[in-house]
C-alpha cells in the first residue's frame, strides 16, 4: 500500500476472514462462534473485553426454560411483541424467543455460573412485562447469576473465545469502515498504547460496539457507550433505524444515575410516592411495579409532576426492599446493596433507595435482518443486504425490541444474534478465501479525517461541547416529548453538530491520548444524537418509549413503520425514509400477533 502522505504514521496491515469490532456480550459471542466455525477471526476492542458495558448487567437473561413453573417460547414471543408496542419485526422476535432456549443452555455448558434452584436447575426470576398464557400470569423467565449476570457472561465468553484461538486487539480504537461500492472491505483502527495504525482486511466486519447512552447527561451506561458503530455506519452511508426510541430505566439512583436492576422489583421490591402510596397500582392494576419500563418511567414522572415526589425538592421516588430481609438481599441482590450504600448512602435493609428514571438503552441502531446482516433501503428494496457488514447487540436494530425493550431481552439478543452472525457467516463465506486489494483512496480518506481531528485547533473544548449536547438531549428528547421542545432539541443538536468543526484538541500525541479518544467518541455521539432528535421530531405519534404529549395515541395506520435516518457527515443534515415492519412470522409454528391496545 502506498500511503506516503502519512509516512509519519506507523501503518500495519492484517488479513482476516472476520473482524469483530467490540468485545461485549455480542462481540464475544460472535468472536467465539466465528472462530469455532474455522474462520481466522480478530476481535478489536477499545477496552479490555471484560470491562465492556455488558459487565454491568445485573438482572439476567430471558429464556422460556420453564425451570420455575410453566413456560413456552410462544408466550415469550407474545410478551416481546407487546413490549415492542408492535414495532418489532415478528420474524426476528420468533427467531430470538425460540433460539433463546438452546442459546442459554449452551452458555450453561460453556461454564456460565448461573444461580441454582434447589433441584440444581438454572434459577429464574420474574421481570417486567414477562407473562405466561398470553398475559394472564407473571412469568419467571429471567435466568440470573445473582445480580452479576453480565459479569458472568463476559468472563465465560472471553474464556471460550481464547479457547478457540480468536485473536484479540485490545485497547485498539476502530476509526472507520473501509467501504468500496457500498460493500464493506475492512476497518481501520488505532492502537492506543503505541500509536500504530492498523488496517484490517476482512471478508466480514461485525459491528458490536454497544449503545450511545452517553449522548445524554444522566445514563446508566458506561462512559465508553458512545455509539462508535453508529457513527462509523452513518459515515459509511448506512442509515440508522428507529433512533427516536430511547429507553429510560425507571430506577436509576437519584443524583448518580447508577442502575438499580429491575430484578429488585422482580424479587418483590416496590415504589412509593411522598404519601407512602404504592402508586403503580393505579397506573398498571395487574402488573403493578412490574409493568414494562416505559410505563413505569412515565408513571414516576407523572407522580413527581403532580407534586407527590419525595425529598426536599419533591423530585424523586422511593424504592423499597427493606421488607425482603437481609437474607434474600445478600443472596440475590448483593451488588445492589453495595451500590445503594456507595451512591446513595442507604442501607437497603433499613431504608428505601431514592430513584429517578435514567437513560438506559437504545432500541434504535444499525438495521439488520435476523441473520445479523446489515440491511438498507436501496432501489425500493427495504431489505437490501450490505455485503461484508454485520451488526449485533445494542449497536444494531434487528428489530426485536421495537419501540420498547423488555428487561433481560438485551443480554438474550446479544447471544442469540452473536450466534446467528457466526451461523450465517458459515453459510455465505469460506475460511481463507482470497480477498482483493483494499482501495487506497478510502484508507487515505479515513486517515485524513483522523489527522484533521488530531490537529484540530478551534476554540471549544471536547468537554464543553459534550456537555452542550448532553444537556440538550436530556432536556428536549426526554421521557415526555412535544413539538416545541423537540424543535428546540433539533436546533440545539444541529448547533452542537456544526460546532464540532471548531473543536480544540489539546494533546497531539498518538500514545494514550485520551483527549483525542474522547473527541472521536464525541463525533460519534453527535451522529447518534443528530439522528435521534430528528427521528423523534419526525414521528408524530406515541409508541413505546416515544411519548409525545401532542400526539398521545399510537397511530398504526400511519406510523407502524421503522424510521430510517441518513446523516450527511459534512452538513449534519438528516434524511428520513421508512422500512415496513415485518408483519409475518418465520414458520407456521406461530401466528402473526396483530396489534391491540397495550395495557398492563
Ligand atoms: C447498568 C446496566 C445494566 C443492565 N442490565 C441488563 C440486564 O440485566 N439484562 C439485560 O438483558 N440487559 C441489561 N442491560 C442492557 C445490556 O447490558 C446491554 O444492552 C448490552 O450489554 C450491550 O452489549 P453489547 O455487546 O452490545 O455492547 P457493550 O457491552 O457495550 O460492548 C461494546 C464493545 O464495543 C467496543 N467498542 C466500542 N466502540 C469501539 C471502537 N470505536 N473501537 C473498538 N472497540 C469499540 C467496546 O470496547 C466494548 O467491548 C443493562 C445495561 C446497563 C447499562
Amino acid at each position: 500500500m502506498n500511503l506516503n502522505k502519512y509516512k509519519d504514521y506507523n501503518i500495519v496491515e492484517h488479513v482476516y476472514d472476520v473482524v469483530v469490532v467490540g468485545a461485549g456480550g455480542a462481540g464475544l459471542r460472535a468472536t467465539l462462534g466465528m472462530a469455532e466455525k474455522g474462520f481466522k477471526t480478530a476481535c478489536v476492542t477499545k477496552v479490555f473485553p471484560t470491562r465492556s458495558h455488558t459487565v454491568a448487567a445485573q438482572g439476567g437473561v430471558s429464556a422460556a426454560l420453564g425451570n420455575m413453573g410453566e413456560d413456552d417460547w410462544r408466550w415469550h414471543m407474545y410478551d416481546t411483541v407487546k413490549g415492542s408496542d408492535w414495532l418489532g419485526d415478528q420474524d426476528a422476535i420468533e427467531y430470538m424467543c425460540r433460539e433463546a432456549i438452546p442459546s442459554i443452555l449452551e452458555l450453561e455448558h460453556y461454564g456460565l455460573p448461573f444461580s441454582r434452584t434447589k433441584e440444581g436447575k438454572i434459577y429464574q426470576r420474574p421481570f417486567g412485562g414477562m407473562t405466561t398464557h398470553y398475559g394472564e400470569a407473571q412469568a419467571q423467565r429471567t435466568c440470573a447469576a445473582a445480580d452479576r449476570t453480565g459479569h458472568a457472561m463476559l468472563h465465560t465468553l472471553y474464556q471460550q473465545s481464547l479457547k478457540h484461538h480468536a485473536e484479540f486487539y485490545i485497547e485498539y480504537f476502530a476509526l472507520d469502515l473501509i467501504m468500496e461500492n457500498d460493500e464493506c472491505r475492512g476497518v481501520v483502527a488505532w492502537n492506543l498504547a503505541d500509536g500504530t495504525i492498523h488496517v484490517f482486511r476482512a471478508q466480514m466486519v461485525v459491528l458490536a460496539t454497544g449503545g450511545y447512552g452517553r449522548a445524554y447527561f444522566s445514563a446508566t451506561s458506561a462512559h465508553t457507550c458512545t455509539g462508535d458503530g453508529g457513527g462509523m455506519a452513518a459515515r459509511a452511508g448506512v442509515p440508522l433505524q428507529d433512533m427516536e426510541f430511547v429507553q429510560f430505566h425507571p430506577t436509576g439512583i437519584y443524583g448518580a444515575g447508577c442502575l438499580i436492576t429491575e430484578g429488585v422489583r422482580g424479587e418483590g421490591g416496590y415504589l412509593t410516592n411522598s404519601n407512602g402510596e404504592r402508586f403503580m397500582e393505579r397506573y398498571a392494576p395487574n402488573a403493578k411495579d412490574l409493568a414494562s419500563r416505559d410505563v413505569v418511567s412515565r408513571s414516576i414522572l407523572l407522580e413527581i409532576r403532580e407534586g407527590r415526589g419525595v425529598g426536599p425538592k419533591k423530585d424523586y421516588i422511593n424504592l423499597h426492599l427493606e421488607h425482603l430481609g437481609p437474607e434474600v438481599i445478600n443472596e440475590r441482590l448483593p451488588s445492589i446493596a453495595e451500590s445503594a450504600k456507595i451512591f446513595a448512602n442507604v442501607d437497603v435493609t433499613k431504608e428505601p433507595i431514592p430513584i429517578i428514571p435514567t437513560v438506559h438503552y437504545n432500541m434504535g441502531g444499525i438495521p439488520t435482518n435476523y441473520h445479523a446482516e446489515v440491511v438498507t433501503l436501496k432501489d425500493g428494496n427495504p431489505d437490501h443486504v450490505v455485503p461484508g457488514l454485520m451488526a449485533i447487540g445494542e449497536a444494531s436494530c434487528v428489530s426485536v425490541h421495537g419501540a420498547n425493550r423488555l428487561g433481560s431481552n438485551s443480554l438474550l439478543d446479544l447471544v442469540v444474534f452473536g450466534r446467528a452472525a457466526a451461523n450465517r457467516a458459515a453459510e455465505i463465506l469460506k475460511p481463507g478465501a482470497s480477498q482483493k486489494d483494499l482501495p487506497e483512496d478510502k484508507i487515505l480518506a479515513i486517515l485524513d479525517r483522523f489527522d484533521k481531528i488530531r490537529h484540530a485547533d478551534g476554540s471549544i473544548s471536547t468537554a464543553q461541547l459534550r456537555s452542550k449536547m448532553q444537556d440538550a438531549m436530556q432536556a428536549d428528547v426526554s421521557v415526555f416529548r412535544m413539538e416545541e421542545t423537540l424543535k428546540d432539541g433539533v436546533d440545539a443538536i444541529t448547533e452542537a453538530y456544526n460546532e464540532f468543526k471548531n473543536i480544540k484538541v489539546h494533546d497531539r500525541s498518538l500514545i494514550w491520548n485520551s483527549d483525542l479518544v474522547e473527541t472521536l467518541e464525541l463525533s460519534n455521539l453527535l451522529a447518534n444524537a443528530m439522528t435521534t432528535v430528528v427521528s423523534a421530531y419526525n414521528r408524530k405519534e406515541s409508541r413505546g418509549a416515544h411519548a409525545r404529549e401532542d400526539f398521545p395515541s399510537r397511530d398504526d395506520e400511519n406510523w407502524m413503520k421503522h424510521t430510517l435516518a441518513w446523516l450527511d457527515e459534512d452538513s449534519g443534515e438528516v434524511t428520513i425514509d421508512y422500512r415496513p415492519v415485518h408483519t409475518y412470522t418465520l414458520t407456521d409454528d406461530v401466528e402473526y400477533i396483530p396489534p391491540k391496545e397495550r395495557t398492563y
